[in-house]
């Protein structure tokens, strides 16, 4: 048996239950090894031990006494009993209670020597209330698990009690710490000044103290950071060899195009298109990403892109990230290129296959893309959902790959059609991506460096802008009042509904107060858009009113968005799907229900499905977090400090229309993975570096070229490769 062996044969060794392993391989957990790299995701420094008589209200701090009282307490009908104890030390004694854990008495006897850990609360008298514990052997030496150090918390599901967790890693790291090997090679270990594999472990689960950890950290930053930069660096030394289809400037075609909109384009627009063009003359391939507001007019420089490509009797692919979507830029693009007849517009979803506006099989479609060669001219836009990434769709033109809501599709899905295409003709497509969720400067600074960005930072004119309101909850039937007189007038009203996450398992065990807890999770409007929907139908019988939700096929979505399109319903229900794209001009009220659930820039996205005509238009945030919670939470725990960021950040969305500036107050209030999420993200998540950190990815990304310049197929450096195997970088 060793570090490579899978989790389950431990069971020779310690005793797991079979529902325990089944818990911990939710975990992704497969090996030993794995378990030994699935870090905490806090910790709590409960490493202070003091006499009882030194306890604080409010400061965390472990005792070490004998149980001098223990009883169970039987809880009143639907409350669960609690268990109640008296400890005692040289200096004095405190209470203890547990709540909803009568069972617990039954650990325990009078006499025990035990620690506790915990942060003393004031009620009668000071009190330490759901103390983390851990008894004493009556003999021989001792090292805590759960108290008196520097605690792990790790995100365990809400099966598995925490404490069996952290005991069966404590264990694991004594038998098998000694077994893992260094995989930095010694130049960078030295020359970065970073401690070793074992003492990174061992100290980013049970840290001897607050500057080991600050240590092992350091490391796991360094290691996330220098692997992405030395797949960066790989990556960049093939693409300076790759050529693309190079499109010379067609003034004629694209002055014609332009003047035949039915609009006038903004400056903003005319420089990325100018900007875009220039790009796509030149022999290797464009990386550039258009950013601009929902509604301030991206498509136009796709599609504007794709007609100087399509001229050449070329291809060039829409990827969308809905189905609703994909299906509106298909009509548009029908719209747009009436007159260009020479231009096959292709349909390709998962359901639907259209070409030219004539529903046909996919069969059909799959035949007419695959079998398009160079050697004829013919054009080809085909605007697709991730359809077009299946393995047996061969691209064999793609000179123009344009990604709408990039940062809705997964880096691999990105990269997969780009392999597609260079694999089959050995040219690479130029890229143009878009994106209403700007990449904060501070990111774009340390990641994306050969990125080309143009800014969209003009609305079209005669756009008003958006009123946007936090509304409390006793002015919830004026808001009413005002849809129905709004609708009245003919406008139509969509109403978001958040996902509520759920309580997880690990904050409660962690010695917070579930009392607590549990009466916000109570008290928080958990409405679900069904619910939802029929609420409002009480509220509003004289209305029509649609409902969208994820878990609904896609024609079912067709249907819903296509009556609401037409105003055959009024009010319109959706949970965040509605978020990507949807154009519905005569919307003019956006209400968000649970808005403290969503992060900013998803908000401004929510607020961009409306103010897309000559009507006033509103967004109205309503948050249960802002005022019911409040008077709950008295005390200055972890919880009420969110709750003020919460209202922070509302007032703010508020007060801000501009996109840009709400993904960087997004970034700096909420982190990273929450704005962009952590598997679907184009960007890269990272758990330990800080894009903050301008030194260390410095530091890293100079280490990854000196090495890559010196090995670029990273032949003396197999552990390195591996770490980079499945790092897919940024082609965007
Ligand atoms: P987004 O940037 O959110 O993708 P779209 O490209 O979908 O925005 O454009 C939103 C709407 O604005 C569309 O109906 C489009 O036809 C229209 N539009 C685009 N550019 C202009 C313009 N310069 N003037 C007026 N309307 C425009
Ligand atoms: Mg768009």
């Amino acid at each position: 048996m060793d570090i490579n062996s899978p989790i389950e044969s431990l069971a020779k060794e310690i005793k797991i239950t079979p529902a325990t392993f089944k818990e911990i391989s939710k975990l992704g957990i497969k090996t030993i090894s794995d378990l030994l790299f699935y870090f905490p995701y806090r910790y709590e420094d409960f490493s202070n031990i003091i006499p009882i008589s030194q306890l604080q209200e409010d400061k965390p701090a472990s005792i070490k006494g004998i149980i001098k009282e223990i009883k169970a307490v039987n809880g009143f009908k639907k409350f669960m009993g609690r268990t109640e104890a008296v400890i005692s030390d040289d200096s004095g004694s405190v209470k203890v209670v547990w709540f909803n854990q009568a069972y617990l008495a039954k650990n325990f006897s009078k006499g025990d020597n035990i620690f506790l850990s915990g942060t003393p609360r004031f009620y009668k008298g000071l009190q330490l209330q759901n103390p983390i514990y851990e008894i004493l052997p009556t003999s021989g030496s001792f090292e805590t698990i759960h108290t008196a150090r520097i605690i792990p918390i790790y995100k365990t599901g809400k099966k598995m009690p925490i404490r069996t967790f952290r005991a069966l890693v404590f264990k694991v790291l004594q038998d098998y710490a000694q077994e893992l090997h260094e995989y930095l090679p010694a130049e960078i270990i030295q020359g970065h000044n970073l401690i070793d594999i074992h003492e990174m472990v061992k100290n980013l689960h049970f840290p001897g103290n607050l500057i080991k950890l600050q240590k092992a950290k350091k490391r796991m930053a360094f290691e996330e950071i220098f692997y992405v930069q030395l797949a960066i660096q790989k990556h960049k030394q093939i693409l300076q060899k790759q050529k693309a289809f190079a499109i010379p400037f067609n003034k004629y075609l694209i002055q014609k195009f332009i003047s035949d909109l039915p609009f006038k384009i903004t400056d903003s627009q005319k420089l990325a298109i100018w900007e875009t063009l220039q790009d796509l003359e030149k022999e290797n391939p464009m990386n550039r990403l258009i950013e601009g507001d929902v509604g301030s007019g991206k498509t136009l420089i796709a599609f504007t892109a794709a007609l100087e490509i399509l001229d050449k009797g070329l291809q060039a692919v829409f990827l969308c990230p809905t189905e609703i979507l994909a299906q509106q830029h298909y009509k548009n693009a029908l719209k747009y290129f009436e007159n260009y007849t020479q231009i096959s517009i292709i349909l390709l979803t998962s359901k639907s296959a259209s070409i030219n506006g004539k529903a046909v099989s996919k069969q059909s479609v799959l035949e007419e893309i695959t079998h398009n060669s160079r050697a004829n001219k013919h054009a080809q836009f085909i605007i697709s959902t991730h359809a077009v990434l299946e393995k047996n769709i061969k691209l064999n033109k793609l000179a123009l790959a344009i990604i709408d809501e990039q940062h809705r599709f997964g880096v691999r899905q990105r990269a997969h059609l780009l392999r597609n295409a260079i694999s089959k003709t050995k040219i690479a497509p130029h890229l143009l991506s878009m994106s209403a969720t700007p990449i904060p400067r501070s990111l774009r600074l340390t990641l994306f460096g050969d990125l080309q960005i143009s800014q969209i930072k003009q609305k079209p004119i005669g756009r008003k802008s958006i009123i946007t309101q936090i509304v409390s909850g006793n002015s919830r039937n004026k808001i009413y009042e005002f849809m129905r007189q709004e609708i009245k007038k003919g406008r139509q009203a969509f109403v978001i509904t958040p996902l509520i996450e759920e309580q997880t398992a690990e904050d409660q065990g962690s010695g917070e107060n579930q009392d607590q807890i549990n009466l916000i999770d109570i008290k928080q409007i958990n409405k679900n858009a069904m619910e939802e929907q029929r609420n409002l139908q009480k509220i509003f019988p004289e209305l029509k009113i649609g409902l969208l939700h994820g878990r609904m096929k896609s024609s079912e979505k067709e249907a819903v968005m296509s009556d609401f399109l037409q105003n055959k319903t009024q009010i319109l229900v959706s949970t965040s799907v509605i978020e990507v794209g949807v154009d519905v001009p005569n919307a003019s009220i956006m209400l968000i229900e649970g808005a403290e659930h969503f992060g900013l820039a998803q908000l401004h996205q929510f607020r961009g499905r409306v103010g897309r005509s000559q009507h006033q238009s509103y967004c109205f945030l309503f948050s249960s977090k802002t005022e019911e919670a409040k008077s709950i939470l008295k005390d200055s725990g972890n919880q009420y400090k969110n709750l003020a960021k919460t209202k922070e950040r509302l007032e703010f969305f508020a007060n801000t229309s501009d996109g840009f500036a709400l993904a960087e107050i997004d970034l700096k209030m909420r982190g990273f993975g929450n704005i962009f999420g952590e598997e679907q993200s184009g960007f890269y998540y990272f758990k330990y570096f800080s894009y903050s950190d301008k030194d260390l990815a410095q530091q890293a990304k100079q280490s990854a070229q000196q090495i890559i310049t010196k090995d670029p197929q990273l032949k003396n450096y197999p552990e390195l490769q591996s770490k980079i195997q499945d790092k897919i970088i940024h082609l965007e």
